[in-house]
């Protein structure tokens, strides 16, 4: 075979990476179609006031090339996404991305052994590989509540930030408190003359130990690397011994939920009758553990009430709840998030004989190791099913996804033909994975790495080490596709 072409959609961490990965072996026919008009993903996106990674910086970025001058240990939306724009400049990304061109499917081409890609221009391109790397985070969710066309006011999702709305002196409404919402919250509670937030289910909240990196500590990073893989070592450390909580530990979990408790009382008690609000009700690490030092002080803010009877209707003027009461508004805020069980929507993507994935993926999405599914050959999927983790940094799996991919291409070339997994493989591998999500501490309550059905689609039931350990390629997983 030639040189094989790589088509990827998207470029967020896992583009960057897998085009990083592809370019470091040589391969350079490389093409990212990118609907947005940079890259970033979903650090382009999401621009909310506050927005800034839950991993620390030093982990939460790329192994090979680590960032002496993060600003801050949780560095804010600006900064990663400058970090983002350096790095695909360094590794001359950009030069393949197509911008502002979006992907609408693509479908195998038996005869030729292709992959070929439509975009929403209606141009057809062809390639033997397609990556997907669209991320599960970015498309936003709006919790399905009666009457949102309603309502009067001015309404906005997180991850569709207006910034040009001045909440100065405003009657602001949130709904939801998750990883997002609790990062907005203090920032807009310092602006709005009242701020109401609607909570469905508590966050378990843990300090976040936040620190600004001085000029000294970029100079001591800059001169002694070692420093800085020090600090990334210890935090891989942390987040991994949270995972180590919940996956094999009952004793350490109920140590952080005993941390928590401790956190979050003292946080909440300048108001009465706070902490019993939001204290959760469901067992700890069931939803992600969120860092966060100054959400519960805003909640405990005169100029806050927390709600949590359940809500009825959006009404023309704000919110009515289930006892009756219509709360009133200016702006709305949706802390919803994202529509993270459906996996590479709204593309249609067909595979071997007219197959679709979406049939494949009836009751769910799932996939070897997240990234290979029957049928779908020379198709490596970035950020896929059962790849997301509870506690530890996206980044580091996207990383092993990306080594993954280079060692497929690799062995694609070499056999001569385009690799589909075998379906008894990833039968045995989902088995697996469902057992052990199965009596795991995510089957145990509702949260967006749960399809409603119950089946968990996202969460990796290991440690991020085990991911990476495990999801090795074996050329014996695979046959080679003939037309
Ligand atoms: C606010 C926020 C904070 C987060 N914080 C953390 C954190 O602290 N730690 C952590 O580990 N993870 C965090 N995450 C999870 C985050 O999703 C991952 O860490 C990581 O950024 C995912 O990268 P990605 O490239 O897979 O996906 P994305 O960043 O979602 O990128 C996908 C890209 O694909 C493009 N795209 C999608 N569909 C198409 C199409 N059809 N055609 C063309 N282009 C398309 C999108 O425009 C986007 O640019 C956070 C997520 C959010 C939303």
């Amino acid at each position: 075979m030639t040189t094989p072409s790589v088509a990827v959609i998207g470029a967020g961490f896992g583009g960057l990476a897998a085009v990083i990965e592809l370019k470091k072996l040589g391969y350079d026919d490389i093409v990212v179609f990118e609907k947005g008009n940079d890259v970033g993903g979903v650090w382009r996106e999401n621009t909310y006031p506050g927005a800034a990674c839950d991993v620390p910086s030093p982990f939460y970025s790329f192994s090979f090339e680590p960032n002496p001058r993060w600003p801050r240990r949780f560095s804010q939306q600006p900064a990663i996404l400058q970090y983002m724009r350096d790095v695909a400049d360094k590794y001359d990304v950009r030069s393949h991305i197509r911008f502002n061109t979006e992907v609408d499917g693509a479908a195998y081409v038996d005869a030729d052994r292709k992959w070929e890609i439509t975009l929403s221009t209606g141009e057809v391109v062809r390639a033997d590989v397609l990556v997907s790397a669209v991320g599960q985070l970015s498309r936003p969710a709006f919790a399905p509540i009666p009457g949102r066309e309603k309502f009067q006011g001015v309404e906005m999702h997180s991850a569709l930030w207006k910034h040009d709305v001045d909440l100065t002196g405003k009657r602001v409404g949130v709904i939801g408190t998750g990883a997002s919402a609790i990062q907005f919250i203090p920032e807009v509670q310092k602006e709005a003359a009242h701020l109401t937030v609607f909570q469905r289910s508590a966050p378990y909240v843990i300090p976040r130990p936040d620190t600004e990196f001085s000029n000294l500590h970029h100079r001591v990073f800059t001169l002694l690397p070692a420093t800085q893989l020090v600090e990334r070592g210890t935090w891989y450390g942390v987040v991994e011994a949270l995972s180590i909580a919940w996956v094999y530990s009952k004793p350490l979990a109920a140590v952080v939920k005993a941390w928590s408790k401790r956190h979050m009382k003292s946080q909440t008690k300048a108001k009465p009758g706070l902490f019993d609000k939001v204290w959760p009700d469901y067992p700890i690490g069931c939803k992600r553990i969120l860092f966060s030092s100054d959400y519960l002080p805003a909640l405990a803010q005169p100029n806050v009430d927390l709600v949590t009877d359940r809500i009825s209707e959006i009404t023309e003027k704000g919110i009515r709840t289930a006892d009756g009461v219509e709360h009133e508004f200016d702006v709305l805020i949706w802390g919803t998030g994202f529509k993270a069980t459906e996996f590479l929507a709204p593309m249609t993507i067909t595979g071997v004989g007219g197959h679709k994935l979406e049939d494949a993926w009836q009751s769910g999405a799932h996939a070897y190791y997240g990234m290979t599914v029957p049928d779908f050959p020379n198709l490596v999927i970035m950020y896929g099913p059962n790849t997301n983790t509870g506690g530890g940094s996206i980044i580091y799996f996207l990383e092993a996804q990306a080594h993954y991919l280079g060692k497929l291409v690799q062995n694609m070339a070499e056999r001569g033909g385009p690799l589909a997994v075998r379906a008894d493989v990833e039968r045995k591998f989902d088995e697996k994975i469902q057992g052990l999500l199965g009596g795991s501490v995510w089957s145990q309550c509702t949260s967006w790495y749960r399809q409603s059905d119950g089946r968990i689609t996202n969460n990796w039931p290991l440690l991020g080490y085990e991911y990476k350990a495990q999801a090795k390629f074996n050329p014996a997983d695979y046959e080679v596709v003939n037309s």
